[in-house]
């Protein structure tokens, strides 16, 4: 299977550099991609990640950048030089937020992928609230993703039950990230609602994030080409 064409992102979530690259060294490029989060790229930097890069991997830099326009827009600039695949910036950062990113990334001559964070799962509809938010997650997920794709944006970070009210809304070629993958028979960990690879795909996602149930399994590799081959049909 060519790199391109797994649709399975490994969420790289380690403590150290050392533990990162040990998992890296057994796998190769044309089974997954890989996602390098706040955690590893603090301590890891820009140097492991142009690493992952010239080992052939399709990095997601998910860094999840809000700021003010320029900010942002200049720290994007600078992960595209990186050469990653995709980053991310928060929507709630607001259309001018996203289209200064947007445009400042076309300027470079390596152009990764720009998707946004619509609302954390992590919070409940009483924290928006309490920020200032009407409504309910799911009314702000969907509008935030409207006004990211209006905004330019390839797409957005999901959760799977989101990804099929989504994909009525927004264009085909629209990107959803989704994250709570449980491959069958895997351990839920603290994701409570979780779908496996092939229902996830069936709702409309486009990618998949998937952490622990590849990187603490006995046999990474066996465990992706398991996951790979099973989006196949
Ligand atoms: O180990 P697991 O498969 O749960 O890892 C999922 C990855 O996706 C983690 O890096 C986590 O931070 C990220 N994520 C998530 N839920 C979200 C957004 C991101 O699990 N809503």
């Amino acid at each position: 299977m060519m790199q391109t064409e797994s649709k399975v992102i490994v969420a790289l979530d380690f403590a150290n550099e050392k533990q990162a690259a040990a998992f890296v060294e057994g796998i190769s490029s044309d089974l997954c991609k890989l996602k390098v989060g706040k955690e590893l790229f603090a301590v890891a930097g820009p140097r492991f990640v142009e690493g992952l890069v010239d080992k052939g991997f399709d990095v997601f830099l998910d860094l999840k950048y809000h700021d003010i326009p320029t900010t942002v827009a200049k720290a994007c600039q600078a992960a595209a030089k990186m050469g990653v695949w995709m980053l991310n910036v928060h929507a709630l950062g607001g259309r001018k937020m996203m289209m200064q990113a947007k445009e400042a990334l076309l300027a470079e001559s390596h152009q990764p992928l720009l998707i946004a964070v619509t609302i954390l799962t992590s919070h409940t509809d009483e924290d928006l609230h309490e920020v200032g938010l009407s409504g309910t997650a799911e009314e702000n997920v969907l509008r935030l993703a409207k006004l990211a794709e209006s905004s330019g944006l390839d797409g957005v970070v999901c959760s799977a039950q989101e990804a099929k009210a989504l994909r009525q809304i927004v264009n085909k070629d629209f990107q959803l990230v989704t994250p709570g993958i449980r491959p069958e028979n895997a351990e839920r960990g603290d994701q409570n609602r979780v779908m496996t690879p092939e229902q996830a795909i069936a709702v409309g996602s486009s990618y998949l994030v998937i952490g622990r149930p590849i990187t603490q399994s006995e046999d990474p590799v066996a465990t992706l080409q398991r996951i790979n081959q099973s989006l196949l049909a």
